[in-house]
């Protein structure tokens, strides 16, 4: 192709969730595809790029925002949000407390930030991750309910979900794919 042909589109996407959900392992996994068991919690937001070349003419430029637990539903998201054109919803399948931070998120997401008017005003598209997977093997935690969670989506606005693991490296790739598939859509 010549570059007159090629294109490129660049996306910022939101990764939120609960403190210690696995949101900076799940960036570090996808990005650098590395793992660590002793992060340092992430203290404000940190930014991550990954470059995609999605097809032979299409580059997809990836801008990842880690935002910090501890900032939720203070006025600092509105900020982070802005221009987001999809979001990471992450919960710990190993604590079910952190579920219950699923629909907050959701709808800090909704109330604050909207798709270009270009692409209609509507919702972001947001997927949901149930991630630490691989601690179901060490007698952690257990898997979704795939009708239930399905449910769950349907009713909250959520695409889908996936369960995930940094560590194994388990779906995070078609985690991030599914998200990109349907804002490419939305071109
Ligand atoms: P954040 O606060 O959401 O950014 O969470 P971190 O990425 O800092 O992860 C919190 C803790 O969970 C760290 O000790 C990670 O090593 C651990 N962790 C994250 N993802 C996974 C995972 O998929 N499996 C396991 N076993 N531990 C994980
Ligand atoms: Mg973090």
């Amino acid at each position: 192709k010549t570059l007159a042909e090629m294109r490129e589109y660049l996306y910022k996407i939101l990764v939120v969730g609960d403190l210690g959900t696995g949101k900076t392992s799940i960036i570090r996994r996808y990005v650098h595809n590395i793992f660590s068991s002793n992060y340092k919690s992430t203290i404000g937001v940190d930014f991550a790029l990954k470059v995609i070349q999605w097809g032979p003419d299409l580059i997809v430029r990836l801008q990842l925002w880690d935002i910090a637990g501890q900032e939720r539903f203070g006025n600092m998201t509105r900020v982070y949000y802005k221009e987001a054109l999809g979001a990471i919803v992450v919960y710990d399948i190993t604590r079910p407390q952190t579920f219950e931070g699923v629909t907050k998120w959701k709808k800090d997401i909704d109330t604050k930030v909207a798709l270009p008017d270009a692409w209609g005003g509507g919702q972001i598209p947001v997927i949901l991750l149930a991630n630490k997977t691989d601690l179901i093997g060490e007698g952690h935690g257990q898997h979704a309910n795939p009708t239930e969670l399905d449910q769950f989506c349907n009713e909250n606005g959520f695409l889908t979900w996936f369960e995930t693991s940094a560590k194994d490296n388990s779906n995070i790739e078609e985690a991030t794919r599914h998200l990109i598939s349907a804002i490419l859509k939305l071109e």
